[in-house]
């Protein structure tokens, strides 16, 4: 009788499990799954990343403008931390986006570094959500996005801090987020060349419980060793942002080593690189995912090393793995995972 009792329990068990696998998400009217992105009533008790989809602009018939990065935390609280906002035309984007999510203030910025497809709609952005609290590197960087951006924080008395490696600061009362780029004592940088800037990128590590979210900008390959030499395992992340957008200027394989993701978004209007999407999810085996394929992309977690990642867009290219017909994936315990690989 035990027995039976024993084996209609493990029944049981296992319809619960399997009911919760298989949501039911269904696509809307033209294909997309974006109500299932950007729906926040399941959020309670969870850290969430949402990677915008954003579109390269184009102004006039020659000059394009590269769509760049925006990221959504939202804590198990409800409060929301953006990480950079792309350029100056992607406004209207990532409004509506914010828009479904029902976001009305954002409580942290943070400004990865001062190039232009990363703070480019900042002001903008602060005029209709009001921004509690700015987080930046410390570099004073020569352009007119840089100086409006300041402008527009120093003049509405908007708390801005800069940040070293070694910092930290809490994101609501349970994720703790820490630094590991740039260095401290470079003061400000002189050089305001592209890679000097991109290796200034802000690199943050979320945690959460069992859960973690790595997001470091543009960091270039010299940047990503120099962190990788001084902190090893200590930035292994489950969840991460490709850097600069996916190309070969960064993204090396002692980085992808150490942080050894299983979730991997790339930011960008294209696919910029085939050989850093194959790294990520042929030889680290992640599931790798980009803006441009896959649409916006949510990644929940509840602190427990699992995740549920829903994308908006069915990707037709498949060279880096079969997409899930629902666009919907869980990650079971990510730590287990890595402990028995
Ligand atoms: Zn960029």
């Amino acid at each position: 009788m035990k027995r039976l009792l024993l084996c209609i329990l493990a029944v049981l068990v296992l319809l619960t499990s399997c009911q919760t696998a298989s949501k039911n998400i269904e696509p809307d009217e033209n294909g997309l799954f974006t109500s299932y992105v950007f729906d926040t009533s399941e959020d309670s008790g969870k850290l969430t990343a949402r990677y915008l989809a954003l579109k390269a602009v184009y102004i006039g018939s020659q000059d394009k403008i590269n769509a760049g990065d925006c990221t959504v935390y939202t804590s198990p609280e409800g409060l929301v931390m953006m990480v950079d906002c792309s350029n100056r035309n992607s406004f209207d984007e990532i409004d509506q986006q914010l828009q479904m999510m029902g976001v009305t203030d954002i409580d942290i910025f943070v400004m990865s570094h001062p190039h232009a497809d990363h703070i480019g709609c900042l002001a903008q952005l602060a005029r209709k959500y009001p921004i509690h609290q700015v987080y930046k590197n410390n570099q004073v960087y020569d352009s007119v996005t840089y100086r409006e951006a300041m402008d527009y924080i120093l003049e509405n008395n908007i708390p801005c801090t800069v940040l070293y490696e070694g910092d930290s600061f809490m994101f609501g009362e349970q994720v703790k987020v820490d630094v590991f780029n740039p260095p401290t004592g470079l003061g400000e940088w002189a050089n305001q060349n592209t890679a000097s800037s991109n290796n200034c990128s802000l690199a943050l590590k979320l945690t959460y419980g069992d859960s973690s979210f790595w997001t470091s900008g543009d960091l270039y390959m010299d940047g990503e060793l120099r962190v990788v030499e001084k902190y090893g395992d200590a930035i292994d992340s489950d969840v991460m942002k490709m850097n600069h957008h996916g190309y070969e200027t960064s993204n090396n394989k002692n980085f992808i080593a150490a942080i050894s993701p299983e979730v991997v978004v790339g930011m960008h209007e294209s696919i910029t690189s085939q050989t850093v999407a194959m790294m990520y999810s042929l030889k680290y085996k992640a599931l790798t995912f980009y803006n441009c394929q896959d649409g916006a992309v949510r990644v929940s977690t509840p602190g427990d090393g699992t995740y549920d990642v829903q994308c908006q867009m069915l990707r037709e290219k498949t060279f880096y793995g079969e997409p899930a017909a629902n666009c919907h994936y869980t990650i079971s315990n990510a730590a287990d995972m890595k402990a028995a690989e």
